[in-house]
């Protein structure tokens, strides 16, 4: 690894002017379950690495009915998969996480590392885009909200300046009516997502038909991809099984998986179409308990 030096800052205002100073030529780093990775295969070699992890400022998670969840950028996967808050308002959340990594990883990485890494086999961000959520970008002198949803923008690319920090993921109050689910095809517990599938179904309650459903799917495309033509195949009928399926089908026509040496592209796209379908069933029977 290309010898760097090294800053440790306390507060937001420190990091944000350490990365505007050297921009272009400094990396943040927070929990380093990915960035050490890219580092020692020499993809990535910044002559400043600012690491945030001390930045207690933004280790936090709050709550309420009106402005739903806010998580700092630093909350550990742990955090999220124990927090009695995320398990009343958001279990969705807490059983993704169980499944990302390993214990280790998840006590150090952080949920934000995890979406400015940029991975599309990441498991955080479809359920995140089910989920509304937006985040919160901070530079020296300005400040956006974006959401989730568009944040990646290719493999390992997300829309972020070189001068911002993610600095707080936002989460609205959970709808109603609405059944949440995440599958996804692992080798072993806590492996990377051969692929994987976040959908939501929201129904109405009169009549329990679909009214709104999400369906992302990860390693599957460059990004996590939000297939709307299977969504538009819900919406709107009393969904059962035959439309779960076709749901399915069509998210595994629109995937444009990788081949690589943990499957083919082929056998992706037949594992899209499965696990689709199989989230989109367990997230219509918990839409129906709401
Ligand atoms: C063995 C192993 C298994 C894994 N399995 C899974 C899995 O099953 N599912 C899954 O989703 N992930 C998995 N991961 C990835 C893991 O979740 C992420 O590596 C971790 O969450 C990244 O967080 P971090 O704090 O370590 O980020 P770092 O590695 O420190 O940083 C990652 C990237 O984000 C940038 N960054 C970090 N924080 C910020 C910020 N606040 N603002 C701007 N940029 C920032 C860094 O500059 C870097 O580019 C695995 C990792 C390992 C090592």
């Amino acid at each position: 690894m290309k010898d760097f030096e090294y800053f440790s800052p306390k507060t937001v205002e420190e990091a944000l002017s350490l990365i505007s100073q050297y921009k272009g030529e400094a990396k943040i780093i927070a929990g380093g379950q990915s960035m050490l990775v890219v580092m020692r295969q020499g993809l990535l070699s910044p002559e400043y690495v600012v690491d945030i992890k001390g930045i207690t400022a933004l280790d936090y998670m709050t709550y309420d009915e009106r402005e739903g969840l806010r998580m700092g950028a630093l909350t550990t996967h742990r955090a999220i998969e124990k927090s009695p808050i995320i398990q009343k308002h958001f279990k969705i959340l807490s059983e993704m996480e169980r499944n990302l990594a390993t214990i280790q990883t998840r006590n150090w990485g952080t949920i934000g590392g995890n979406l400015c890494h940029g991975d599309p086999a990441g498991d955080p961000a479809p359920v995140l885009i089910t989920l509304g959520a937006k985040l919160r970008l901070k530079s020296l002198s300005t400040e956006r909200i974006v959401p989730m949803e568009g944040f990646s923008k290719d493999m390992l690319e997300v829309d972020l300046e070189p001068e911002e920090m993610l600095i707080e993921i936002q989460i609205p109050g959970p709808r109603p009516h609405t059944g949440v689910a995440h599958e996804k095809l692992m080798v072993m517990q806590g492996d990377a997502g051969i692929v994987g599938a976040a959908v939501s179904i929201t129904l109405k309650p009169k009549d329990g038909v679909c009214e709104d459903a999400r369906t992302i799917i990860s390693n599957a495309a460059s990004v996590p991809l939000r297939v709307r033509e299977a969504e538009e195949r819900l919406i709107g009928r009393a969904v059962n099984d035959h439309w779960l399926g076709e749901a399915g089908e069509i998210a595994s026509a629109v995937a444009d998986p990788p081949s690589d040496v943990h499957a083919s592209a082929e056998y992706r796209r037949e594992m899209v179409k499965v696990f689709v379908k199989r989230a989109a069933i367990k997230a219509l029977e918990r839409a129906k308990e709401r």
